[in-house]
């Protein structure tokens, strides 16, 4: 722990501070994050390598190429937003028994490295730069709540709701992975392979579902779903979030009907993550249903990455009419 990092510790507040490390003491062993389905596993101490993600969905493509070989647990709980998020002394507890702490990008979940250090891995640099998406203006773009570390640009790092983009990180991660887990390579290795397998069926799954709505423009809280939109030919017309966590003024509604009619939007989606407010009163402006598409999942029967896709897939085709 370095001196930044103790004060920032300090800063979190002495009493909540106090009375969490006691929870710590009695609960670590069995309260790790994202609703962990096989939690009881970690009620005995285990030797293996123990690698945490920030966001369950990241602990979900962790969890298939660890397999067996090692334990992930993750930071956040299913329903909190990685945009808006504070860590907890809990969390600084956990990572410090940690063999290696998986993050997706600094305008994500970047706010990990500040704890972890030099155990922080970001995921996102294992992403082919032609792979890689930039966000929408007027969106994450609000200084207060996201660090402007160089060369970020106007990255999108929400990579994680496109299973081919996934699948090019697979390599990447198996071998961070060896990295702190020398003996483990070739389980990794094949754990890898046999997940992008996985990915390609499920790409091929996807692609077929969404053929029919080819071109069908949608308007999200957030810019959550960019890439699996450019993988089945879907279009997004507008955000409800002018930054992250950031409620729109009624001229920004406004603005926002006039795009909705102009592109025949059929719906409006939330996440479940965010405020919901806003999206209904569009909804109620425009008479468009609201549906609820979920980047992160970590719930139950969104647990498994390939779950919390086709969760996504499903719930566009229901929203499309299908
Ligand atoms: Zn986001």
């Amino acid at each position: 722990m370095n001196l930044s990092t103790i004060s920032a510790f300090f800063e979190l507040g002495f009493i909540r501070i106090i009375a969490a490390s006691a929870a710590i003491m009695i609960l670590v062993p069995v309260a790790f994050g994202c609703n962990d389905v096989d939690s009881e596993e970690h009620e005995t101490v285990s030797d293996k390598p123990s690698y945490i993600a920030t966001i369950p969905p990241l602990a979900a493509i962790l969890r298939e190429v660890a397999g067996d070989r090692g334990d992930v647990a993750c930071l956040l709980q299913a329903g909190s937003s990685p945009h808006t998020y504070e860590p907890t002394p809990r969390d600084m507890a956990v990572i410090q028994d940690a063999t290696g702490v998986f993050f997706v990008h600094p305008v994500l979940d970047g706010w990990v490295v500040d704890i972890a250090g030099k155990k922080s891995i970001e995921v996102f640099s294992f992403l082919p730069a032609e792979m890689q998406m930039e966000m929408p203006e007027h969106s994450h773009s609000d200084p207060g709540r996201h660090r402007s570390e160089g060369g970020t640009g106007n990255t999108d790092p929400h990579f994680f709701t496109s299973p081919r983009a996934v699948k090019t990180i697979l390599a990447g991660l198996a071998g961070k992975l060896s990295e702190f887990d020398p003996a483990g390579a070739s389980v990794y290795e094949a754990n890898a392979e046999r997940f992008s397998q996985e990915l390609d069926a499920l790409d091929r799954e996807l692609a077929e579902k969404l053929a029919a709505y080819a071109g069908e423009a949608i308007v999200l809280v957030h810019p959550s779903f960019l890439y699996f939109l450019r993988d089945y030919n879907l279009k997004l017309v507008g955000l409800i979030e002018p930054a992250p966590g950031k409620e729109p003024s009624p001229k920004f509604i406004a603005d926002l009907v006039d795009i909705i009619r102009k592109n025949d939007v059929k719906a409006i989606f939330t996440e479940p993550q965010l405020q919901k407010s806003a999206a209904q009163v569009l909804s109620s402006e425009t008479g468009l249903p609201v549906y609820e598409l979920d980047p992160l999942g970590g719930i139950q029967g969104r647990i498994k990455y390939s779950d919390l896709i086709r969760y996504n897939a499903d719930t566009l085709v229901a929203a499309f009419g299908g």
